[in-house]
């Protein structure tokens, strides 16, 4: 048995804006079933239902007082079991740092209220008397919990055999913060520590100390664990991630397949599974009628579900989309939101083809459920995806994945060829609109001879990416610690 501290700034299904929330959630659910002691510590945001949890205050982590540098602040724990799990959460309220409206801000204390956070988990084990095995902390938040463990809480022993990983779920995201504010990390002779020519530039950058301290540095897919070493896609990072070697590795994300499969989807009116198809059918039937779209049910349904953003690539369907919508049997539905240019293209795309594409502006649980299981291909043509969930989530629906060869997704899908029957998805490789519209018209051609068509989706079908498989890997990188 491994005793894991996990620090994680959000939560599925308490907060949550990314897939961080996701991890935490479901890496608990699986190291708490598997037997570990998991403590998910978490800030105790505004936000928050309440009434969704049944809390209890911890009794001996009342009113708290934490000094962060010259920042005095009084905090109180509270926890609840992690809904779907008897794991428990503890989670720390200070409503001068948490208590905004939002979980994450533009403030200028950001930095000092994931400072803050990450002292007080610390803290809190120490008043526990708990010498955690691992602490592991995730993202730029909590990455100064390996340097703050060896420097200014070095002289308590309770740590002496506790050892740290960072996990990054989005390297886009540094949390850098201007030098002057040096005194926040109360780090006195340590100061040393930190990474010299950023100072001599005016910045610190907590991402880069969890890099530069954690025992272990892991990735959410082990080709994205490559590609950040590399100055494409490290974003400054890369030498960093370079100087750690082996000790950088990728655990693809799980998926949670009570959440995702269309055997029991509660989002869903039927159910199916990879020997009876024939509702699959009928949810794209019902989904064009309720979308408005007059495309006949053999017509191609591609699908995508996405923040509209320029990782997510679509650039690449610019000129690419409308030309397969104008020259095949092919209907288009999306949804998310986000940048206007990408939002007018989709408006533009609607009005074009009316018949048979649909924008669904915003942000929709339920109908995320019904593009997954109503289409036959899904688009994600990612400029990066660290690890990406959809294309996993596409798999098991029976839609087959068109993916750039990046990241999580070159992880997790694998080129169909209908002369071995081998494969799962179509990939393309360069950044160009042509190479999509190359996988489309093969996806679209392969769509049209059933024969391979069915080997493709039953193959995608069975493929297991479930926190069963991923979540062991993280216990063996502990054990392995
Ligand atoms: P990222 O974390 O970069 O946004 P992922 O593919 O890893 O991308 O995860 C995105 C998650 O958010 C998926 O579960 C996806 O279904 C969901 N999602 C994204 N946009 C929407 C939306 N507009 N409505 C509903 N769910 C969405």
């Amino acid at each position: 048995m491994t005793s894991v501290c996990l620090l994680a700034t959000e939560v599925a299904p308490l907060s949550k804006t990314g897939g961080l929330a996701d991890v935490a959630g479901a890496l608990t659910k699986y190291l708490h079933g598997a037997g570990h002691d998991v403590r998910l510590f978490t800030p105790f945001y505004d936000t928050i239902d309440r009434s969704r949890l049944e809390l209890y205050r911890v009794d001996f982590l009342q009113d708290q007082s934490l000094t962060v540098g010259p920042h005095h602040y009084i905090y109180s724990v509270w926890t609840a079991r992690l809904p779907g799990s008897n794991a428990f959460l503890y989670l720390i309220e200070c409503p001068p740092l948490f208590a905004r409206g939002t979980i994450y801000t533009t403030d200028a204390d950001e930095h000092l209220r994931y400072l803050a956070f990450t002292r007080a988990a610390i803290e809190c084990c120490q008043v526990m008397g708990w010498a955690p095995d691992i602490v592991h902390c995730n993202d730029w938040h909590t990455a100064f919990a390996p340097l703050l463990l060896q420097n200014l809480y070095a002289w308590d022993h309770l740590f002496d055999d506790t050892r740290t990983v960072l996990t990054i779920h989005n390297i886009g995201y540094q949390g850098t913060f201007p030098a002057t504010a040096i005194g926040d990390l109360a780090l006195g002779l340590g100061e040393h520590l930190i990474h010299q020519d950023d100072l001599r530039r005016g910045v610190i950058n907590p991402l880069k100390h969890g890099i530069m301290y954690a025992d272990a540095v892991t990735t959410v897919s082990p080709t994205y664990a490559r590609e950040i070493t590399t100055s494409e896609y490290g974003m400054g990072m890369q030498e960093a991630l370079r100087f750690r070697g082996d000790a950088v590795s990728g655990i693809l994300n799980g998926v949670d397949y009570d959440d995702w499969d269309p055997r029991h989807d509660k989002h869903l009116p039927l159910h199916y599974d990879s020997q009876n198809l024939a509702a699959k059918f009928e949810l794209k039937k019902q989904l064009f009628a309720r979308l408005g779209l007059t495309a006949g049910p053999h017509t191609a349904l591609m699908g995508s579900i996405s923040r509209m953003v320029q990782q997510k690539g679509f650039d690449l369907m610019f000129e690419s989309l409308p030309y397969v919508l104008d020259s095949r049997d092919a209907a288009f539905v999306i949804l998310g939101s986000g940048e206007p240019r990408y939002e007018r293209f989709f408006e533009q795309l609607q009005r074009q083809f009316p018949d048979r594409v649909s924008f669904q502006h915003g942000y929709n649980e339920s109908l995320s459920h019904w593009i997954e299981a109503a289409s036959d291909i899904f688009l994600m043509p990612s400029l990066y995806e660290p690890c990406g969930l959809n294309q996993m989530y596409s798999l098991r629906y029976g839609t087959v994945p068109i993916v750039r060869r990046t990241g999580g997704l070159a992880d997790s899908v694998q080129m169909f060829d209908p002369a071995t029957g081998v494969g799962t998805g179509i990939l393309f490789e360069p950044f160009e609109p042509s190479a999509l519209l190359w996988a489309m018209n093969t996806a679209l051609d392969l769509y049209a001879q059933p024969q391979h068509w069915n080997t493709l989706v039953q193959n995608g079908m069975q493929q297991d990416f479930s926190w069963q498989q991923q979540g062991a890997k993280y216990v063996a990188l502990y054990e392995a610690l």
